[in-house]
């Protein structure tokens, strides 16, 4: 009886002590300006930051975490991920609809979502290939408090003209990708779709525009667009290049995904649209580990080149950018979150400086997701999404593979 009580004890004492955090901040960067402000305190409460600032007073009882030696900002995000796929080598869509369930895919989903977390991703977008909506229940579980997770945006099933993105599947085989993918194939069909998802817990759309030698024209870009907008929430569309990205943009697609093959003048274009790049700008070892992903990728030698000659244009042109890296595989020894903090080197390759890498990880992602003010920058009234580093990000940004602080909606994440 007297132990009891003193676990009651405990965990009430526990529970006051958590609604008031103050967290020591030596270095606090602010990623919208690149800006560093030394020796600040952040106050949590009750899931959000109450007060940031030098002079700001700790309250009686507030828990202290000291990170006077580090470095600290907003957790990352991530605009391109998909949780739930997770092939061990070769990528092949089709493979994963045949040989893994639903609920073994959940279960690697909700893995990668925690592992993520942990690693100093707070929030991320699954942008479809779900198993039959499975990442809508994850965010679900993790929204009820079931398991920590990040805050997560879910597509659910990709909406893309006849054939999803699978190649050459014969007649007799019936149309088995609807598994993850919707055909609509007019505009009167992409609203359809777009009502369809978000009747199933959809809170973000996605389209594949060009996976076949036919292409969403701007009209049925538009449609989905209208639908998903009037709904408050954002398109992503993954498109390669050419007319195809022209009827994207000129649709009015909240952002690009990959557009791999952009030019210049398409770069532009983007830029004066207010369109976000989320370039899923591959590593070279990870292209030669998916292959040609089922016939939807040329080979690794060519994507490569093209990727980080793609990244260094639009980063001089001034293209909003958005973080989003489309891993795709869990190889041996190897967390999602190393895969996805492998980009990192590629961003670099390309000329892009830290700080700028570190606002397409943040900002940028959060204005995409449409959280300006509530996610993504640290400062009174946002969520209390906390991440910290012992070295500077903002000199290398491979600190960021060593993130030693997680906080999320206020809780610190135990590693
Ligand atoms: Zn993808």
């Amino acid at each position: 009886m007297i132990r009891k009580l003193l676990v009651l004890l405990f965990l009430c004492a526990g529970t006051i002590a958590a609604q008031t955090t103050a967290i020591r901040a030596g270095n606090l960067i602010d990623p919208a300006t690149g800006a560093v402000a030394k020796n600040q305190i952040i106050l949590v409460k009750d899931g959000k930051i109450a007060e940031v600032g030098a002079s700001v007073k700790i309250p009686a009882g507030a828990q202290v975490v000291d990170l006077s030696n580090a470095w600290v900002m907003p957790g990352l995000m991530d605009a391109h991920t998909h949780m739930t796929l997770g092939s061990p080598g070769e990528l092949s869509l089709e493979g994963e609809y045949l040989k893994a369930s639903s609920a073994l895919r959940a279960l690697n989903g909700l893995r990668n979502a925690q592992d993520v977390l942990m690693a100093g991703f707070t929030a991320l977008k699954d942008i479809g290939n779900d198993a039959n909506y499975t990442a809508i229940d994850i965010r679900r579980a993790i929204e009820r408090g079931w398991f920590a997770g990040p805050t997560m945006l879910t597509t659910g099933k990709i909406i893309a003209p006849f054939g999803g993105q699978s190649h050459g599947v014969p007649p007799e085989m019936g149309p088995f990708w609807r598994f993850e993918y919707q055909d609509a194939d007019t505009p009167e069909e992409v609203r359809k779709a777009v009502r369809q998802n978000i009747y199933y817990g959809a809170n973000a759309i996605k389209l594949v525009a060009d996976n076949s030698p036919f292409f969403y024209s701007e009209e049925e870009i538009r449609a989905a667009v209208s639908e998903a907008h009037r709904a408050g929430i954002t398109v992503g569309v993954h498109v390669m290049g050419g007319q195809a990205a022209r009827n994207v943009i000129l649709g009015g697609a909240d952002s690009v995904e990959h557009g791999f093959d952009l030019s210049d003048e398409l770069l532009q274009l983007m830029k004066e649209k207010g369109t976000v790049l989320v370039g899923t700008d591959f590593p070279y070892e990870h292209l030669k580990a998916m292959g040609t992903a089922g016939g939807i990728l040329p080979p690794a030698e060519v994507v490569s080149k093209g990727i980080i000659d793609r990244l260094r244009r639009a980063h001089k042109i001034g293209v909003k950018m958005a973080f989003g890296t489309d891993v795709v595989m869990d190889p041996a020894g190897k967390t999602r979150a190393d895969m996805m903090l492998d980009y990192l080197a590629v961003w670099t390759e390309a000329g892009v400086p830290p700080a700028e890498i570190l606002k397409c990880m943040t900002t940028n992602v959060a204005e995409l997701f449409g959280w300006k003010g509530k996610r993504g920058a640290i400062a009174a009234g946002e969520a209390a999404d906390i991440i910290a580093t012992s070295t500077n990000p903002l000199e290398n940004i491979q600190a960021l593979r060593k993130v030693q602080f997680v906080m999320k909606d206020g809780r610190v994440v135990e590693k």
